[in-house]
């Protein structure tokens, strides 16, 4: 598809959450999960939805609360079936004193307690997180057809949680309507799916173009491990010459990808040639299997009478 035909879109701001259960949604109703932002449960239309960590946090308070309770009902029944007054007031006060501490204690370690009652909360509910995120997937999916930029930031929100080749792929499908450009929120290592995908080929080489700076070891690899059916595609050679320019922007990349970069020499841009060959020149030393000698030979050939080189 041309550049032309792709449609400019605007994402809504995006900020990837700290932890990953930051997204995650229970409704307390019915106990169904989401990781989207809708107001009612898709499951049964009520306005419960917390996130998991508050739902922890009660889960917690509420032990907690058990926990005090029996403390004051031994407490009680101590006071009950003691033998003198005495007793009962020593029996009452060491009650109360050892609650006083319970409390005090239980206070000080609520923020492990939560954390761990969101462990807990996650662990015995597993499935029904995953049940919940592929509904979350289906929803998704089925606005395609009217609205795929929504499709398409659902399927990110959802990604968050859901990793796997089945959402990558439908991600990558969407992108590839799209007009990218460098102010979106962008995406590329979260993209690289297993096996070789044309789509996700060619949306390297635009990445290439507009983000450069995505493309890092995970991208430079999956490309390295493909380049023979990448320059089976149609534009495979300005994609792979796209992404060895981008990889000229670290000497550690110039190194380990040298063999795939002196592949793509002949048509690389003045000023990525200028600046792998100022890199070579100031470490002539490095261990550059051969990728020296080919900037040299392609200097010789294109920019002879350049004298920036
Ligand atoms: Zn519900």
């Amino acid at each position: 598809m041309p550049v032309n035909k792709k449609k400019p879109v605007t994402f809504r701001s995006f900020k990837a959450p700290r932890y990953v259960t930051d997204k995650l949604r229970i409704c307390r109703r019915c106990g169904r999960y989401t990781a989207l932002g809708e107001e009612r449960c898709g499951k049964c239309g009520s306005a419960s939805l917390i996130p998991v960590e508050k739902q922890a946090t009660a889960l917690a308070g509420r032990k907690m609360h058990t926990r005090l309770l029996f403390l004051l009902l031994l407490t009680l029944g101590s006071v009950y079936f003691g033998q003198s007054l005495e007793q009962m007031v020593l029996c009452g006060a060491g009650g109360i004193v050892l609650a006083g501490l319970f409390y005090y204690t239980q206070r000080k370690v609520r923020q492990n307690e939560n954390l761990y009652a969101l462990n807990a909360l996650l662990g015995k509910s597993i499935d029904k997180v995953w049940d919940g995120l592929e509904i979350n997937r289906q929803e998704a999916v089925s606005v395609l057809r009217e609205n795929d930029v929504l499709a398409y930031e659902k399927l990110r929100e959802i990604s968050i949680l859901l990793r796997g080749d089945r959402i990558a792929r439908q991600r990558v499908a969407l992108l590839h309507g799209f007009q990218l450009r460098k102010d979106m929120y962008l995406e590329l290592e979260q993209l690289l799916l297993k096996d070789f995908e044309p789509l996700l080929a060619e949306y390297i080489g635009e990445i290439a173009k507009v983000r450069p700076d995505l493309i890092k070891d995970r991208t430079l690899r999956y490309v390295k491990a493909y380049e023979v059916q990448i320059l089976e595609m149609n534009n495979g050679v300005a994609i792979l010459t796209g992404v060895a320019g981008a990889a000229v922007r670290l000497k550690r990349y110039a190194l380990l990808y040298s063999g795939m970069l002196g592949r793509y020499l002949e048509d690389l841009p003045r000023d990525r040639f200028l600046r792998l060959s100022k890199m070579i020149a100031a470490s002539p030393y490095e261990a550059w299997n051969g990728l020296d000698l080919r900037v040299a030979e392609v200097r010789e050939a294109k920019y002879r009478w350049d004298p920036d080189f």
